[in-house]
This record gives C-alpha cells, structure tokens and sequence, in this order.
C-alpha cells in the first residue's frame, strides 16, 4: 500500500470514464481516503460511494474561490489532513484562434487554470501545516506541441499556463516540504474525446505514437499514485509525460 491513510482530493473525479475518477480508484487502491470533487451534475457522492463508504463526495465549482475553500474544508473535517491535491478538472473546445470569443476564453482558462489555482490555495494552508503535501497539475501535450488534435489555442495556453504555475508553486513551497509536479497526458480515449475522433482518424494519431496505441485512463492514474507517493519524493517541478513516446524527436 503506497499511501495507506492518505488524504487524496480530485477534482473533476467523478465522470466514470474519466482520468479522475480513474485515478480516485486507483489512490483507493493504494489505501487513500478519497474525496471526490466535481460539479453537481456529474454526482461526486454517487462516485465516492462506487469507490466505498469511506471516500467522500463534494459538490464544487473549481472556478469558484469559495466553493474550492469550503470543498477543502470539507475534507479537513471528515479526515484531517490533505496529502495529496489532484487538480484534474478540465474541458475543452474545438476553436480556431480567429472564432475564440471572450466568454470562450474565459471558460477554458478558468477550470484549467485559474481552477488549478483556486484548489491549490485551498490545500496549501493544511499542507503547510503538516509540512507535507503533494499537488499533481494536469497540463497536456497539447501545451507542448501546440495543440493539433483537439483543444483550441486557447487550450493550449491554458494547459501551458498551468505549467508555469507548477513550476513557480514547487519553488515556493519546496521549503515547506510540498511537491507540485504536472503530467501532461497525450491522447486518453475519455469522454472528453467522444465524438470528436473518427475510428480511421485515432488510427492514425496511433501509428505516430511510439507504443502504437491511445492512452488508457489507468496510465494517468499510475503516473498520479507515483507523484503522489513517496516514490516521488525528490521530484518536484517536474513535467511528467503520459503520452505512449507521442514527443520523443
Ligand atoms: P472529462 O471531460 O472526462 O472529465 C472532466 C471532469 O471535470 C468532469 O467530471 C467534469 O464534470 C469536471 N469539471 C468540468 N468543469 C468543472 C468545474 N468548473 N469544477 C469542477 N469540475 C469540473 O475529461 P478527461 O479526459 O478525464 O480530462 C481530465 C483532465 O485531463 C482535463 O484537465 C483535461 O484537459 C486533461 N487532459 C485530457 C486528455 C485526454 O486525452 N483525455 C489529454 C490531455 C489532458
């Protein structure tokens, strides 16, 4: 058991195709308590009960400063501590830079990036205190190489702005003993590709990937136990590729 007894928080955990929800199984796996934080709509409570009765489920809006400080409460209440942040929640949309509008914008930008902010300032108090904490960003290729395969520009800059803002996080807390590492995943068959791929077109995408194949949710989960375990525990800053080789040149 990698984390018996940790606190693990993820947002945008509880969409059962999705790599949260994935990854929540997995940290239970490993002996985490898990709370399991999304939007209404997508019923955290009913994930968390999939995983079993001692994993919570909290209703909350990333974008929003109060719902992510009450969320985070919510976990210090029920457990006591919070080990490990998994800012997660993400979407995305199909744009051209020239048909982006303001609210488009705005939208992509704030669960990304503003909500990876919003979480981590949340958590980061109860870390401190412990002197421990391991915060996991979820960035993409699509920050690497420009995008290409799904998200718009502004996708891409957000994706691209949560890095900066892993690496700017690790430095300040490093001396706290809080680890904030970034994955960035290439192309994971979730909902968040449903319909937007041809069977022909993912074929393709996969014969330029290395390990030949689409990644699977698991793959990101085992990348999220690593940083959030002690495994991980002289890694901080770090951008850890999830992507099958896809960047390799
Ligand atoms: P998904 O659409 O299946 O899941 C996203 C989850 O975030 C959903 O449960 C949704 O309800 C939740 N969410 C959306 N807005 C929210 C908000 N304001 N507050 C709280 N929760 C909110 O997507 P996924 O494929 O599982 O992606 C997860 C993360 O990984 C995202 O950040 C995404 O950008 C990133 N990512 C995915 C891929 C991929 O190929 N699937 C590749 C690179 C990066």
């Amino acid at each position: 058991m990698l984390l018996k007894d940790r606190v693990a928080i993820v947002t945008g955990g509880a969409g059962i195709n999705g790599l949260g929800f994935a990854t929540a199984r997995m940290l239970a796996a490993h002996g985490a308590n898990v709370v399991i934080l999304d939007l209404a709509g997508a019923n955290p409570a009913g994930a968390a009960a999939e995983l079993g009765p001692q994993h919570l489920g909290v209703v909350a809006d990333v974008t929003n400063k109060e719902q992510c400080d009450a969320a985070a409460q919510a976990a210090l209440a029920r457990f006591g501590r919070i080990d490990i942040l998994f800012a997660n929640a993400g979407i995305t949309q199909p744009r051209k830079t020239l048909d982006i509008t303001a609210a488009d914008y705005d939208a992509v930008l704030d669960v990304s990036l503003r909500g990876t902010l919003l979480m981590s300032q949340a958590v980061l108090p109860a870390m401190r205190e412990q002197r421990s904490g391991s915060i996991i960003c979820t960035s993409s290729v699509s920050a690497q190489r420009g995008g290409g395969i799904l998200g718009g520009p502004h996708y891409s800059a957000a994706k691209a702005g949560v890095l900066g803002l892993m690496r700017a996080m690790a430095r300040e807390f490093g001396p706290d003993g809080i680890r904030v590492n970034a994955i960035t995943p290439g192309l994971i068959a979730t909902d968040i590709i449903k319909g937007k791929l041809t069977e022909e077109r993912k074929g393709e995408i996969a014969n330029d990937i290395p390990l030949a194949r689409l990644g699977r949710a698991d793959d990101i989960a085992g990348a999220v136990v690593f940083l959030g375990s002690d495994l991980s525990a002289y890694c901080t800053g770090v951008t850890l590729d999830v992507n099958g080789g896809m960047l390799i040149h």
